[in-house]
């Protein structure tokens, strides 16, 4: 290529554009500064690329939904097809970062680097961890190897698959990890070395089109604890309409006896249902201590309980048959 890439970078706000009432941290607002104000305290990234923004939120993540979604992956798609764009940097809050990789990554149709990125810190307080992150966002974007791995998230030095990632801690800019199989790569400077490709279905080869999408099909999470409470909320999901439920169960799946009826009821009355996890690494694996033929469930294997909503809701999107949904769960 002659020219630099080009870089699009989608702003929607988070902490990354935060301002916070003092520079030592504490209670800051999302979403307050825009994209030529993140750029302008790393100009070494137009060395990189040549770079645009575009703002299409300004929201914490924590209110990151459908709503956003949709207009999102359609504004990347719609970018992506253009010869003089190169790839695609997302700036966003870190609460729901993983689920937005993940729906981008379900219904992207392009090899073209798409990296997510964030940051714990906001701009103005000490050594904040956003600049970092969007240098190394945008350093990841224009590498040429990123290419066909699917949407990533790069924080802290690191790459990772948006299938695997999830946000690990509270607080800390080391928040984001990958339990099962660790980073896809890692960043020094603004080299971009990486150790292995996403084996799931993404992006080039999804069969999820969100282009004429107007909502995406209802579908809960339950979270299992000690005790049968959750049930109420099975049973409040299914007296609302909700196509689907997921449950977080304890271990590899399992439910307390009385939530488990209240998911079987629901699941013979047509409402799908996913068995996760509320563990935090490991498989729910099919009919592993569950019987998931006898009572009409799906095991969600790897998928944490919030990305395996995210598979339900566009699964749902082109049927609602459980042996293909159930297929969805083997390759997506
Ligand atoms: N609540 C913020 C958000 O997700 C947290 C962050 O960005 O780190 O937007």
């Amino acid at each position: 290529m002659s020219r630099k890439p080009h870089i699009v970078i989608l702003a929607t706000g988070g902490t990354i554009a935060g301002a916070a009432a003092a520079e030592t941290g504490g209670a800051y607002t999302s979403g307050q500064i825009g994209v030529e104000d993140l750029l302008s305290v790393i100009p070494e990234i137009r060395n990189l690329a040549e770079v645009s923004g575009e703002e299409i939120a300004s929201i914490g993540s924590q209110d990151m939904d459908e709503s956003n979604w949709l207009p999102m992956a359609r504004r990347c798609n719609e970018l992506l097809a253009r010869d003089d764009v190169d790839g695609l940097v997302i700036t966003h809050g870190t609460d729901t970062m993983e689920e937005t990789a993940y729906f981008l990554n379900l219904t992207i149709r392009s090899s073209k680097p798409v990296v997510v990125t964030g940051a714990m810190r906001p701009a103005n307080a000490h050594s904040a961890d956003g600049p970092m992150n969007l240098f190394e966002a945008v350093a990841t974007a224009v590498c040429p190897d990123s290419c066909g791995r699917g949407v990533m998230v790069v924080t802290n030095d690191t790459v990772f698959g948006a299938r695997d990632v999830t946000k690990s801690c509270t607080t800390a800019i080391h928040t984001f990890q990958a339990p099962n199989f660790g980073p896809l790569g890692h960043v020094h400077a603004q080299n971009v070395e990486f150790q292995r490709k996403p084996q799931r279905i993404h992006t080039t080869d999804s069969e999820f089109n969100v282009d004429n999408v107007k909502e995406l099909p209802k579908v809960g999470i339950v979270y299992a604890h000690a005790g049968g409470d959750s049930a109420i909320a099975v049973e409040a999901f299914a007296a609302n309409g909700y196509d689907g439920i997921i449950h977080a169960g304890f271990g590899n799946g399992n439910f307390n006896q009385t939530v488990g009826d209240a998911l079987a009821k629901a699941a013979r009355s047509g409402i799908t249902v996913i068995r996760a996890s509320r563990a935090l690494s490991g498989a729910v694996t099919e009919a592993g201590e569950v019987d998931d033929a006898r009572y009409g469930f799906i095991a969600a294997g790897l998928l944490n309980p919030q990305k395996a909503r995210i598979l339900l809701q566009l699964a749902l999107t082109v049927t609602q048959d459980r042996d293909r949904i159930r297929e969805f769960f083997k390759t997506y």
